[in-house]
């Protein structure tokens, strides 16, 4: 991956992938994450995810190990588009939800269409087989004829049958990412300052501006000077998915951070810098490259 550095190849861990879930409305999305948020979040932390920051992680047995993975909640196509056009894809598999009662739809194809222009592998989760009308088959037949082989008919696509209402299958769609996710060797190195993306970003009454960070390399600690977008500021207090305070955060590791002066944009790239006035020259020759580009779109 590009945000990897020369000087991260000798120092490289395994991170947990990065999972985005997309497709046309009413087709499960939300009951999908929704099932998998109450089944595998571990029990410790289930307690503190009232208030959601955007992303989870949840641990998914795989061959007598449980490893982690890390959910993004918000992005609809919107946030995904709006993250690829930044250049800052933070996500490594998408997982596509098709009802096997409507099959593929507009919004079916759009999210086909995001994840392949960001390269990103696509899983596809054939949703409410506990319907009357469902047709798994008719769907897998209608994504051959896009494009998308299903593997179990020799093609290279993954496609899981699952009720997400029921919970039915949900388990080998999880497996079915934790594989996909061990043959693209996701590494990064914890052992640096840290660069990653805003996932999400806001204002608090009391905390003040917010946001969610996706770190893809290297390590967030308390106390970071940190520039992303137009915003700045020192890393004041650290949160994670379930609303604990933490002292840092490791690849992939969502977590909410307060301490910028401004809010930035979904789709920010951030990154840990030596000092404040070098954060303020960044942040501020960014929103101006940022006006520029501005006034030359309205002149051309
Ligand atoms: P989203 O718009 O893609 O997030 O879709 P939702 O998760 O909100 O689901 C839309 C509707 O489909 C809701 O009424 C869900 O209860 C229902 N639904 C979702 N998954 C299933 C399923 O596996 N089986 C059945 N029967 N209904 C489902």
């Amino acid at each position: 991956r590009e945000i990897l550095e020369e000087e991260d190849l000798d120092k490289l861990k395994d991170r947990p992938p990065v999972i985005t879930i997309m497709g046309h409305v009413d087709h499960g999305k939300t009951t999908l994450l929704d099932h998998i948020r109450k089944t595998k979040v571990a029990a410790s932390e289930a307690g503190g995810i009232t208030q959601g920051i955007g992303a989870y992680k949840v641990q998914v047995p795989v061959d007598g190990k449980t490893l982690p993975c890390v959910f993004l909640d918000t992005p609809g196509h919107e946030a995904f588009g709006a993250m690829r056009a930044r250049g800052a894809s933070v996500t490594d598999i998408c997982i596509i939800v098709v009802a096997a009662d409507d099959g593929i739809r507009p919004q079916t194809n759009e999210a086909i269409a995001h994840a392949k222009a960001a390269g990103v592998p696509i899983i596809i989760a054939i949703n409410k087989i506990d319907k009357d009308g469902a047709n798994p088959d008719r769907v897998m037949q209608e994504l051959s004829s896009i494009g998308l082989m299903p593997e179990d008919w020799g093609g290279d696509i993954p496609m899981v049958q699952i009720s997400a209402l029921q919970g039915q299958n949900v388990d080998d769609l999880l497996e079915t990412v934790m594989l996909v996710a061990e043959l693209q060797e996701l590494k990064a190195n914890p052992d640096r300052s840290a660069k990653g993306t805003v996932i999400e970003a806001g204002m608090d009454k009391s905390k003040g501006p917010f946001a969610t960070f996706i770190v893809q390399n290297g390590s967030l600690r308390r106390g970071d000077i940190v520039v992303c977008g137009g915003a700045f500021g020192k890393v004041r207090a650290l949160f994670d998915d379930g609303g604990k305070r933490v002292d840092v955060a490791t690849p992939s590791i969502p977590v909410q951070v307060i301490g910028l002066n401004n809010v930035p944009v979904a789709g920010d790239v951030f990154e840990v810098v030596e000092s404040l006035d070098t954060a303020r020259e960044k942040a501020e020759s960014r929103v101006m490259s940022l006006r520029d580009e501005r006034i030359s779109a309205k002149a051309g």
